[in-house]
């Protein structure tokens, strides 16, 4: 496809509708009414936002960082940055004064956009560290970004940007240690953008349209790249919800096509007796990254709704890496199965390696470090470049940080990050295979394997299991039937009972903050 300027927003506002004043987004207002914006609103609303920008004479590539709650017109935000050229930071909003004072001072942001409530400590960081301008935007349409951006024309044409300007720097979640700024560009979203049109069969208006249900965060590559994107670039209208809620979304699956969520999205809704094969009946396509899907939820989902999950992986450096297939992949012989416990092939265009610690590349089932190349991944580190060369094998190839395997017929699967794999005297434990077998085990719902640190091996790993309802696991029998299956060195030292695991806003699991609670067991004299 040929654009007439690589700037992302060209690229999208292509592909909108001939018909612009078809509904893009179904939204509600906070007290429930349902509030639609069309093609035409976005394309306006975002271009007054736009002129808003550039009234401020702001130097080339600057940062816009924005931490506002999800609504519309913080995506209206994003496309308008999109447009001017500038790049666009978005940030957790569960960030507090400590994590946004790195942010805002590491970013150094032209313009910071924040929520009313938080306008006072969060202008008080940005003007302190030099950044001009402070928008508020709250979820009702209200602040001073929109007061301001009525004001403006709602005519814009982008500007023109190569495939190697930035258009986002997005700061990976920082599990553990320093987040870091992943530098994306406008080439790498876009060419993105474009393979999952194909590889995921999204439908064009003509051939009778997808409908996404947009439920996620747009601070994260997931929502605002994988969602939006993949909603816009089809044409396709989104459902969307400013914060998840299990029931109202199973209620607008008779009006959707396509629904993206992160695992623990599919667990609350399998806990809702309304999911039924009727209520997804007119689905065509439910998608689950982020974090490891468990076998069991997307064999209970298929048993369910009679729809089988198609697990992807991707990350912010990267955008989206690996993809079940979604129909036959001719690549890979026509295989067309979607595997539970792998995120499936490499997405066209991307080359994926494993590799073993001295960055030889292994053959085919074997466990080693995942590296990639391709259009998708990104420039490097802001402000980083020693973090970023070290990250960069020979030869372009990206160390993703996650140790996986690639099987003899092309399925990746996904042990575990490197920084979470237990060296215990001396031996090699991922974690992943552990909890796998723990949570085949009566009354196991989910588990984590952590390692921590003891005078003899080490490390040691220690298990939190978490039980199903109304189970309770013994954590003895657990070790002893570990000891049953596995090499000793494999098997935890100690099992704990919790109700939960500690999770970030993308489901993922803090295995930094068990690693922290359960330092000094084998340490105390
Ligand atoms: P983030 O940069 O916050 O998107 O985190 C990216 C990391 O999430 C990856 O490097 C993986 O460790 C993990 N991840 C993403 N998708 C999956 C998946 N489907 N299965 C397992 N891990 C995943």
């Amino acid at each position: 496809m040929q654009f007439p300027s690589q700037n992302l927003y060209s690229a999208l506002r292509a592909a909108f509708p001939a018909d612009l004043d078809q509904t893009a987004v179904y939204a509600s207002a906070c007290d429930g009414r349902p509030l639609n914006y069309s093609w035409r609103d976005l394309d306006r609303a975002s271009a007054c936002i736009a002129n808003l920008l550039l009234s401020l004479d702001l130097p080339e590539g600057s940062r816009v960082a924005v931490q506002v709650e999800k609504s519309v017109e913080a995506l209206l935000l994003y496309l308008a940055t999109l447009r001017c050229g500038f790049i666009f930071l978005p940030l957790n909003t569960a960030y507090q004064q400590a994590e946004i004072d790195y942010f805002i001072g590491d970013a150094t942001p032209a313009v910071v956009v924040c929520t009313p409530e938080h306008f006072g400590w969060v202008s008080k960081i940005a003007f302190k560290a030099g950044t001009r301008h402070v928008f508020t935007l709250g979820q009702e349409r209200n602040g001073s970004l929109l007061e301001r951006a009525a004001h403006c024309s709602d005519a814009h044409t982008p500007v023109r940007r190569t495939k190697d300007d930035l258009a986002c720097i997005l700061y990976t979640s920082g599990t553990t240690g320093r987040s870091k700024g992943a530098m994306l560009t406008h080439g790498n979203l876009l060419s993105n953008a474009l393979v999952l049109k194909d590889y995921w069969g999204w439908r064009t208006p003509e051939q009778g349209g997808d409908v996404l249900i947009h439920a996620l965060p747009i601070y994260h590559a997931h929502g605002l790249f994988v969602g939006v994107h993949g909603a816009l670039i089809n044409g396709s209208p989104m459902i969307w919800f400013n914060r998840f809620d299990a029931r109202a979304v199973i209620a607008a699956m008779p009006r959707a096509s396509v629904f993206m969520g992160v695992p623990t999205l599919y667990v609350r809704m399998l806990a809702e007796p309304a999911l039924t094969r009727e209520a997804a009946a007119h689905m065509r396509l439910f998608i689950s990254g982020s974090a490891p899907l468990l076998v069991d939820t997307f064999a209970a989902w298929q048993q369910r709704t009679g729809h089988t999950i198609l697990e992807r992986y991707g990350m912010s450096e990267t955008v989206m890496l690996c993809s079940n297939p979604y129909a036959r992949d001719v690549r890979h012989g026509g295989q067309g199965e979607r595997r539970g416990g792998t995120v499936g092939f490499p997405l066209p265009g991307v080359e994926l390696r494993v590799v073993d610690d001295a960055g030889a590349a292994l053959p085919a089932g074997e466990i080693g470090a995942i590296q990639v190349r391709g259009p998708n991944v990104f420039k490097g580190y802001w402000h980083m470049p020693e973090k970023t060369a070290q990250e960069f094998a020979e030869g372009g190839w990206f160390k993703t940080g996650d140790v996986g395997q690639q099987d003899a017929r092309g399925y990746v699967t996904i042990v575990g990050r490197g920084k979470d794999l237990i060296i215990s005297g001396g031996f090699n434990v991922y974690p992943a295979e552990v909890e796998s077998w723990i949570n085949e085990m009566p009354g196991v719902a989910e588990s984590a394997v952590v390692g921590v640190p003891h005078a003899d091996f080490g490390e040691v790993g220690v298990a939190v299991v978490v039980p199903r309802a109304g189970a309770k696991p013994d954590p003895e029998a657990i070790i002893a039937r570990l000891r049953d299956t596995l090499a000793h060195f494999k098997v935890p030292r100690r099992c704990f009972v919790a109700s939960e695991l500690p999770r970030n806003s993308m489901g993922k699991v803090q295995k930094n903050l068990l690693r922290e609670q359960y330092r000094e067991l084998f340490l105390k004299a």
